[in-house]
């Protein structure tokens, strides 16, 4: 037996002999009768019909003429000695069978029925019948015969799998091939109705011998489903696939089964074919698994739940129900796939995955949208209230670390729940709005759920509005610095400023950076725009340097990827050389955020820095972790209390010891320290008590635009 597909040929020789077959009879059906009466004497009297013509040239040859008085070949001898009596008893008789010589020379077969007549007074009176001529049918099923030989012999030397039924449903052939693959012997087979009893499922019928009983299309489809299926190359012949459990650990096999008919197109029997298909199917089932799952953690993939989620905004509706769809997003994944690379990555989304799965029912659909992305679907819901303790144990699924290459650590997830039918009747719109909700926990601090509400899609709006003007923004010059000067605590002068970036979009309007920064860093955008700032800063630094001839820093913020940014050292070295200026002059404030991540990459960089005599300062001190850790591994030259700290300095109690001991600390570690959001008097008052460094807020200055603040220089 092979395992290769149907081979044409073979198909197309079953194909050729039913043709065959359906010519033959054809011919027979040209055969034509006739009809003729003898006279007491058992003398032809009368011939009428065209059959007759094919005997004898001239019908008048027989009149008057005995039928034994013709050129009858020895072959009829039997059948004429049987005629002969038959008359003498004056006896009806039927289908004796003649041959002869016609006057062309050609051997003709006929038979013969009569019966005999007599007169009104009962006597004998001769004898009337009908002919048939035989001669074509005799040469169609020796034709057959030779058909059905070689038939047989397809079938025993096929290398298919094949046998052949008879029109009792009797096997009559079953070849090695077939033996092979049933593992039944052909001296089991054939002979018996139902050899294949525990090889074909009961009561399931073979094939064949629904083809034998001439079931009509629509009958099969209704019994035995759509698997049965008319053949394309055979005509009246039926194919099918089926699936064999109880075959040596289950087998496909691929059916045809086509009628065998005899010289009168009467069926005598079926031919089927089987062939081993498991291969081939097993290839199908994993192509159409790799469609539908995931490859890392066969979840199913996006296509395919979002094929689930159809069905069961169908379901829902019908039951008058609620469905949940839940957008799960793992916090801060990229960071550790940058961080940690992607094997890594790539085992803690199965292991993150499986947890995800182990929390929800069987019943629930869980899949993966991509990266590290998930959905789950609950449905038969009667109240949405019902979803909310399935998401806090997925989020509390997360709570135990997670143990990846000797590493452990812990990871957080933010969702977004969105409802049907109250956020949406289509899958999409079920999709985004549950997005919108993740988004919203992602802004709430992350390791959160939330409701879809139709607020949260504004804001996304937004957002994408805003990415959208921020594309050009650079180049129609749509950003300019302000400057915050930054004064000496205790002489009260202007040691120097941070820049701050404004935009002023014509669509927009002005948009605090508060808003746009966090989309430029996500969108990338970040990286061309902190250029900017940092060549326009050095630019206007240099003027007032030059100008004013006293010491001046200029503080410039840094967001984390752009510290990321390979040529980020040498972009700075090539300004300030173009410039002529020292790197003593500039600041670089970046946040806790930034120090996350690659670590050797992180210390070449203040290796750099420090190389260039360039600045850096922790900006928003108190607000992240505070790790002490960074300021002892890091070599920063500054410390930035954040404004909360000094803007709650006289209402909550702890925040001047916090400042305090800020400030000692940094002192310690040979830090400066500069108190930003300084509103008051007194607040500056208490941070000249305390020794603070530096200072900035509205009680020195706001920000101002780059002609304001030269003007505040000049006057300093
Ligand atoms: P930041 O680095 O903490 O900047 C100080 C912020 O405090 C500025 O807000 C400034 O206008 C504000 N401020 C100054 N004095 C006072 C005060 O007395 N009271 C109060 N309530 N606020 C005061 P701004 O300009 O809106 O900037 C917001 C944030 O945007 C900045 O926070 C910084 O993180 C970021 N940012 C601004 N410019 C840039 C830039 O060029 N690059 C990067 N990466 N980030 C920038
Ligand atoms: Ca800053
Ligand atoms: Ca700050």
């Amino acid at each position: 037996m092979t395992n290769s597909n149907p081979t044409k040929t073979d198909k197309e020789i079953i194909a050729e002999l039913h043709t065959e077959i359906v010519r033959l009879i054809d011919f027979a059906e040209l055969s034509s009768d006739w009809f003729w009466e003898q006279d007491r004497n058992l003398k032809f009297i009368a011939f009428s019909g065209a059959g007759v013509s094919r005997i004898s040239r001239h019908q008048s040859d027989f009149i008057g003429r005995r039928r034994w008085e013709m050129p009858i070949s020895p072959a009829s001898f039997n059948d004429m000695q049987a005629h002969k009596a038959c008359c003498e008893r004056r006896e009806e008789f039927r289908d004796f069978q003649y041959c002869i010589f016609n006057t062309q020379g050609e051997l003709q077969r006929f038979t013969i029925s009569g019966t005999p007549i007599y007169t009104e007074e009962g006597e004998f009176d001769g004898y009337r019948g009908t002919g048939t001529n035989i001669t074509d049918l005799y040469l169609a099923r020796k034709a057959f015969k030779e058909t059905e030989q070689r038939l047989s012999q397809i079938v025993v030397g096929s290398p298919i799998a094949s046998f052949v039924i008879d029109s009792e449903h009797i096997i009559t052939h079953w070849n090695k091939a077939c033996e092979v693959l049933t593992g039944i012997p052909a001296s089991k087979a054939i002979g018996t109705k139902n050899c294949w009893q525990g090889f074909y499922d009961s009561p399931r019928p073979v094939l064949a011998n629904l083809v034998l009983r001439g079931a009509l299309n629509q009958d099969i489809e209704k019994h035995y489903g759509k698997k049965f299926r008319p053949s394309a190359l055979i005509p009246g012949a039926y194919e099918a696939e089926d699936f064999f459990p109880n075959m040596q650990g289950g087998k496909w096999l691929f059916f045809t089964a086509a009628p065998l008919v005899d010289e009168l197109g009467h069926k005598t029997g079926a031919i089927e074919t089987l062939q081993d298909i498991t291969r081939q199917k097993e290839q199908e089932k994993k192509i159409l698994h790799q469609a539908h799952f995931d490859s890392l953690t066969d979840l199913p993939n996006r296509f395919l739940a979002l094929d689930r989620l159809n069905l069961l905004i169908e379901q829902t509706k019908r039951e008058h129900k609620k469905l949940a769809v839940l957008f799960i997003d793992l916090d801060d994944f990229k960071k550790i796939n940058d961080t940690l690379g992607h094997a890594f990555g790539d085992e803690l989304l199965i292991e993150a995955s499986n947890r995800l799965r182990k929390t929800i029912r069987n019943s629930d659909t869980i899949g993966r949208l991509g990266g590290d992305e998930f959905i789950v679907l609950i449905d038969d819901l009667n109240c949405e209230r019902a979803v909310q303790p399935i998401a806090e144990n997925l989020l509390s699924s997360f709570r135990q670390t997670f143990k990846v290459q000797n590493r452990e650590l812990l990871l957080t997830a933010s969702i977004g729940i969105s409802i049907y039918p109250n956020d949406g009747t289509q899958p999409d719109e079920l999709l985004r709005n549950a997005d919108s909700a993740m988004y919203f926990s992602k802004n709430q601090g992350r390791n959160a759920y939330h409701f879809f509400t139709e607020k949260m899609n504004e804001g996304i709006e937004r957002r994408l509005q805003i990415e959208e003007q921020m594309h050009g923004a650079l180049s129609r010059d749509e950003f300019v610095l302000n400057y915050q000067p930054v004064f000496d605590v205790n002489s009260g002068a202007i040691v120097g400023a941070e820049a701050l970036l404004r935009w002023s979009s014509p669509v927009l309007g002005q948009l605090s950076p508060d808003e746009f920064i966090p989309i430029a860093e996500q969108s990338g955008l970040i990286v061309p725009i902190g250029y900017f700032v940092l060549q326009q800063a050095l630019e206007d630094t240099q003027k007032w340097i030059t100008q004013y001839s006293k010491p001046f820093t200029i503080a410039v913020n840094l967001s984390p990827l752009q510290f990321r940014d390979p040529k980020l050292t040498q972009r700075i070295k090539d300004t300030l050389k173009g410039l002529e200026l020292p790197g003593s002059c500039l600041n670089l404030e970046i946040t806790e955020g930034v120090l996350l991540g690659n670590q050797q990459h992180i210390e070449q960089a203040f290796i750099d820095f420090a190389a260039l005599n360039i600045q850096i300062s922790m900006d928003d001190f108190g607000t992240g972790y505070s790790s002490l850790n960074y300021l002892r591994q890091y070599k920063f030259s500054t410390l930035k209390i954040d404004r909360s700290f000094i803007q709650d300095f006289e209402t909550d109690p702890s925040a001047p010891a916090l400042i305090n001991a800020t400030i000692a600390m940094a002192h310690a570690l040979n830090l400066s320290v500069i108190a930003e959001g300084v509103e008051t008097k007194t607040q500056k008052k208490y941070l000249l008590k305390k020794d603070c460094d530096f200072a900035q807020g509205y009680y020195y200055s706001k920000p101002l635009a780059k002609e304001d603040f030269n003007r505040l220089l000049s006057c300093n």
